[in-house]
């Protein structure tokens, strides 16, 4: 049996879905519990703007837009952050890959376990999206409605100012929308005929977030038992 606390096969997976569905934060509960990084392209990219490294410089138009970065700098970045040893025994891999072109280069370099899409119904992803408040300071995550910070405008871990990313006010909300209906979706059947896929449903409020998180506990069941 693969449970968590005798796991002996290496699980190295994919998260995908809606941007707004939950995604992040499903992949940090995920990390803890199974022990294995959460590595999160939106990540590495919002904190190389914050500290304006060269990286940070290079994308940070595309990514206050809403747009995909290119895949080139995406593709090296990722592998460079997999290849290193804290994801040796897996990984939860957030937010990459989005084109068909990153899921073809990924499969060059790595073997993907399983694939979790998350799935939720438009009016809650947009609500989501909007209510989203961010640490200036640290990059935590709060939400005005679903995980509200204890005092209004500030972070609950490092008392930092939480604001409003430029990527997700409602214009460009609707832009990373539009991108990932267009660009992103079609990975589902990619994964789905490779029969990797395992869909999630994420239509619960953050206190209920043990529905979500045991649909993928049964997902990631049978990995090395094949
Ligand atoms: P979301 O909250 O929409 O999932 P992320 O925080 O994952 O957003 O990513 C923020 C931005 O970083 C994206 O809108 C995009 O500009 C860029 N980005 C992140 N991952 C990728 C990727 N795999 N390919 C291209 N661009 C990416
Ligand atoms: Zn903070």
């Amino acid at each position: 049996m693969n449970t968590i606390d005798n796991r002996d096969s290496i699980m190295n997976i994919v998260l995908l879905g809606s941007p707004g569905v939950g995604k992040g934060t499903y992949a940090d509960f995920l990390s803890k519990k199974y022990k294995i990084p959460k590595i999160s392209s939106g990540d590495l990219f919002h904190k190389a703007i914050r500290n304006q490294t060269e990286l940070g410089k290079k994308v940070q138009d595309y990514v206050s837009s809403g747009e995909l970065v290119p895949d080139e700098i995406v593709i090296k970045l990722v592998k460079e952050r997999l290849g290193k040893d804290d994801c040796e025994d897996g990984f939860f891999l957030d937010g990459f890959p989005r084109t068909i072109n990153q899921a073809e280069a990924l499969d060059k370099f790595m073997k993907i376990d399983k694939v979790l899409d998350f799935v939720a119904s438009e009016s809650e992803i947009i609500s989501r999206l909007s209510g989203r408040r961010t640490c200036k300071k640290c990059g935590a995550i709060f939400h005005v409605r679903n995980k509200p910070p204890k005092i209004d405008g500030v972070c609950d871990y490092c008392g930092g100012e939480l604001y409003q990313r430029t990527d997700e006010t409602q214009e460009t909300i609707r832009n990373r929308l539009r991108v990932y209906h267009e660009i992103t979706k079609p990975l589902i059947d990619y994964y789905r005929r490779k029969g990797l896929l395992a869909e999630i449903d994420a239509n619960y409020q953050f206190p209920e977030i043990g529905r979500v998180i045991s649909q993928c506990d049964e997902a990631l069941s049978d990995i090395g038992n094949l």
